[in-house]
């Protein structure tokens, strides 16, 4: 056996199987013993029959005591029996698996784990797995059992005794690629013992040991790997040098001076883009601290470098407002700005693409569809992403390796803890605007209940009376997409019946079309529109300066950090502004958060403080991913653990960078295996 064979090649697994397992994600023996279980029910404990309760479920230690009876019920084969265990007898039931009269023998014992349901006034036990009693327990009874994430037609019991018996087979090809220097130092046991355990506990205590060790290993390799990268492409000596940085012309034209904050991130770009190899920057700064000014000089710089820039936004409304911002700035400057982006017609995509190759177009905004699209560049020098914390470290690494190693500059208006960028962006340099722009207010900020609706509505309509404007938004209050929509509009029509009726008001949701979303964004940016009632699609960066007033409907759904962009939205002009969280929640934590942000104006404390009330699911919105990219690894939870692998990471990086002491040579060849996989390019170890 070969821990790289295909699936196929084990014993019991047929073409059927092996289509099934690949569903999963198993391709090879290896994706087998590493396929990590979902969950696991204690079977361990064996209850009297006499003691069990109906609707839970238990495990019994008995014998079949009578007949097998064959019950038809229309399509389903019902196969009956009884079992004791000296103490009570029962009755057992299994549907569509006639077979097991055959398998059951009325002499021997068995560990039986189900549930136990009253039929008749009679405890009965349904459907429930069994393993006969050995010296060696059985995999699906009697233990602590795993469950794994399944696909139609592939069961637990298979997956169980094909992942125990690989192991036992594979035992001698898993290689512990950990040093022992290593697990000296950290206590941690040895990969066989993890996998093992991670799968089939023996106990309690040693689960523990071996997640504590997997989870080691996934964040160490990571952060080693992503080191790897960042040495990689620091080594490169191909990166696009620029030899010009005089910027007096775009600076004068921007309509403030640059703070302190974005003179010192500027600096620190301009040093990456004048050493030969391509940058690799992520820029973190607080809401409304200024990234686009900086991005527009970055696109200065390249352009009369006579190269051109990409612009990405995650969304087409984003893409549009930062094309007309860089229009407005370049245009002055003679600098060609265009805009790519689906919802063109034909035609004009082919004119902008062909502006694009020939090199007239100099500057190009648009969705992230810019790169994947068939595009051509006449000279791309410069990649810059906007509010990329969507993207993982995987889709990172395709978008710049479709340019000549153009430098790439990414914007997160996420604030995110120093630990976790380290394991999120460990290839980047992160450099961070510290300052923001002088005479900024704060946004006024309360939390109060529903009970002041009308109270928020009447303040809402003084100030449009006064000439501002105003958010509200309704989150995903409902499972489904179509029952969201109905709440937001029963929402919308509810405010009919208030005084808001006076106003002009704009409604944008998820299930709108671009184009519609786009119509009415641009009305509300022209003014046209008073109050916007929105689901949570308005984007993060989107900037109307006279919108002075943000309520947020069952603010509690929302993390801090999402809150925090929410009412950055405001604020944005020279308008006192306010921000209203409404809120009818009764939880502890959730009233917790919510007082945090009356008090708070940091992002990065308030990202923190997500981080330690939530936990990074929430903290990152849903799926967004980054980190999804963990296979057993929970940031949050795991966050001592990561604190030591960063302790360690930093240690090697700085004794031996390459991996080349022998020592350390097992951690290489994984860190290859690893990122070699995921993205088709190692590091460059
Ligand atoms: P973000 O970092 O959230 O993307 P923006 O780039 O959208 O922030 O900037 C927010 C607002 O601040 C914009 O209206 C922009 O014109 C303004 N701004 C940016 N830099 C400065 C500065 N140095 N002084 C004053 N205003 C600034
Ligand atoms: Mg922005």
């Amino acid at each position: 056996m070969d821990i790289y064979a295909d699936i196929g090649s084990i014993k019991n697994v047929g073409e059927k199987r092996r289509e099934l397992l690949n569903k999963v994600g198993i391709y090879t023996v290896r994706d087998l013993i590493e396929y990590i279980p979902r969950d696991y029910t204690d079977r361990s404990i064996i209850t009297p029959l006499k003691d069990v309760d109906e609707g839970e479920e238990y495990t019994v230690r008995a014998k079949v005591r009578g007949d097998f009876q064959l019950l038809l019920r229309g399509k389903l084969k019902i196969i009956k029996t009884i079992i004791s265990d000296g103490s009570a007898e029962v009755s057992v039931v299994w549907f569509n698996q006639p077979y097991l009269k055959n398998t059951l023998n009325k002499h021997k014992e068995y560990l039986f784990t189900g549930s136990f349901k009253a039929v008749n006034g009679r405890l009965t036990m349904t459907a429930p797995d069994f393993d006969e009693v050995k010296e060696d327990p059985g995999l699906n009874a009697g233990r602590i059992v795993p469950k794994y994430r399944l696909t139609k037609n592939l069961n637990q019991k298979l997956l169980r005794r094909l992942i125990y018996e690989t192991l036992g087979e594979a035992e001698e090809l898993i290689e512990d690629f950990i040093p022992k220097y290593i697990k000296d130092e950290y206590k941690l046991p040895g990969r066989v013992f993890a996998l093992k355990n991670i799968h089939f506990p023996e106990n309690a205590e040693s689960f523990f040991a071996a997640r504590r060790r997997l989870v080691f290993e996934e964040l160490l390799i990571l952060q080693l790997g992503l080191l790897a990268l960042k040495g990689e492409i620091k080594k490169k000596e191909s990166g696009i040098k620029f030899s010009f940085f005089e910027t007096d012309r775009i600076v004068e034209a921007l309509p403030f001076k640059l703070t302190k904050g974005q003179e010192e991130v500027l600096d620190e770009i301009t040093a990456d883009m004048e050493s030969g190899c391509p940058m690799n920057r992520l820029i973190q700064g607080d809401v409304g601290s200024g990234k686009t000014a900086v991005a527009e000089i970055c696109a200065y710089i390249a352009y009369i470098n006579g190269a051109q820039t990409a612009v990405m936004a995650p969304t087409d409304v984003l893409a549009t407002q930062h094309a007309q911002t860089f229009k407005g700035l370049f245009s002055k400057l003679g600098v060609e700005v265009v805009l790519l982006k689906g919802s063109l017609k034909a035609k004009e995509k082919r004119e902008v693409k062909k502006r694009i190759a020939e090199g007239k177009a100099h500057i190009i905004v648009g969705t992230h569809a810019l790169i994947q699209e068939s595009v051509t560049f006449k000279e791309l020098g410069l990649v810059i992403t906007d509010e990329q914390h969507r993207f993982g470290v995987n889709q990172r690494r395709l978008l710049t390796s479709k340019g000549e190693n153009p430098h790439t500059l990414i914007m997160s208006a996420t604030p995110i803890p120093r630990t976790l960028g380290l394991i999120l962006y460990g290839d980047l340099d992160i450099s961070t605007i510290k300052t923001m722009p002088a005479g900024r207010q704060r946004v006024d900020t309360s939390f109060v209940n529903s009970s002041y609706h009308e109270r928020i509505f009447k303040f809402i309509l003084k100030h449009v009376k006064e000439g501002r404007q105003a958010y509200i938004v309704c989150p995903m209050i409902e499972e489904s997409a179509a029952a969201e929509l109905k709440s937001v509009k029963a929402f919308v029509k509810d405010l009919e019946e208030t005084c808001l009726k006076e106003t002009r008001r704009g409604f944008v949701h998820g299930k709108m079309k671009p184009k519609e979303k786009q119509e009415t964004m641009d009305r509300f940016a022209a003014g046209e529109i008073d109050v916007l009632i929105a689901t949570t699609v308005i984007e993060v960066g989107i900037n109307v300066p006279n919108a002075a007033i943000m309520v947020i409907e069952n603010a509690d759904r929302f993390g801090l950090s999402q809150l925090h962009q929410l009412r950055g939205r405001v604020g944005r002009g020279s308008y006192q502004s306010y921000c209203i969280l409404v809120s009818d929640t009764k939880g502890a934590e959730a009233k917790k958060r919510l007082k945090a942000m009356v008090k708070c104006f940091d992002g990065f404390e308030l990202s923190e403080k997500d981080l330690n009330l939530r936990g990074p699911g929430d903290f990152f919105g849903v799926r967004q991913h980054g980190i999804a990219e963990f296979k057993l690894a929970n940031v949050y939870k795991d966050r001592d653990i990561l604190k030591e692998v960063q302790a360690l990471s930093a240690e090697i990086w700085e004794n031996d960078r390459f991996l080349e002491r022998p020592e350390n040579r097992s951690l290489k060849k994984r860190i290859k295996d690893v990122f070699g996989e995921a993205e088709n390019s190692s590091p460059g170890l």
